[in-house]
């Protein structure tokens, strides 16, 4: 056996923590077959080789697209619960014990007065994979904590307002808070009081910083 191999399988048999794990950028591709199937709008797309395909990136612009055309496929909430069931089991296979998973509930939800609303509230999100990860606790033993991705594209004054709306969740599963997105156009600095508010609910605080550009 080649030595890389077996480095390798070395790896993969080691007890590991995932603590950077973005949840909608982590579905398995067999999960995400079976939700393009259901949708039933891309004939061309049968087999897990031909996503595999699809998911040759040229660079950071291409990355997002396929990102938002792969988020097309969600088309309820409660794709959330085995979407997040799935990762864990996948983690689970990589002897993963313990993931922190970022997920982002305002890819899929517009504020607004009532008949601008659309999409699936934040709140419903959060509780589909709430019920997912207890279920891959329940069958697999892996443990994991929430972390909500206020993308920082959005502006403070929704990454407050959500904050607040998920604050009933921080004793069920939720741990903490980040602001991903685009660093280069969005710097930290105005999101200042919702770190303040963020604290005093009890929220853990990370932020990214690094992915895109240098701050
Ligand atoms: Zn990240």
């Amino acid at each position: 056996m080649q030595a890389s191999t077996q480095v390798a399988q070395l790896i993969r048999q080691m007890p590991k923590v995932e603590l950077h794990l973005h949840m909608e950028g982590a579905i398995p591709l067999d999960t995400l077959l079976s939700l393009i199937k259901k949708k039933g709008t891309e004939p061309e797309i049968n087999t897990v080789d031909d996503l595999r395909r699809r998911f040759t990136y040229t660079d950071f612009d291409n990355f997002i697209r396929l990102w938002v055309w792969k988020n097309t496929f969600i088309t309820s909430e409660h794709d959330f619960e085995q979407i997040t069931y799935d990762v864990l089991r996948d983690l689970h296979g990589q002897n993963v014990k313990y993931a922190e998973l970022t997920y982002s509930p305002g890819d899929y939800w517009r504020h607004g007065a009532p008949s601008e609303r659309k999409g699936f509230p934040p709140q419903k999100i959060t509780e589909c994979i709430i019920e997912g990860k207890q279920r891959a606790y329940t069958d697999f033993g892996i443990k994991s904590a929430l972390i909500v991705d206020l993308i920082r594209d959005h502006g403070p004054e929704i990454g407050m307002r959500r904050i607040e709306e998920l604050s009933p969740y921080l004793d069920k599963g939720l741990v903490g808070i980040t602001i991903g997105g685009s660093e280069q156009h969005h710097p930290p600095g105005p999101y200042a009081g919702v770190y303040r508010r963020a604290k005093e609910l009890g929220y853990r605080l990370s932020a990214h910083a690094g992915e895109v550009c240098g701050r």
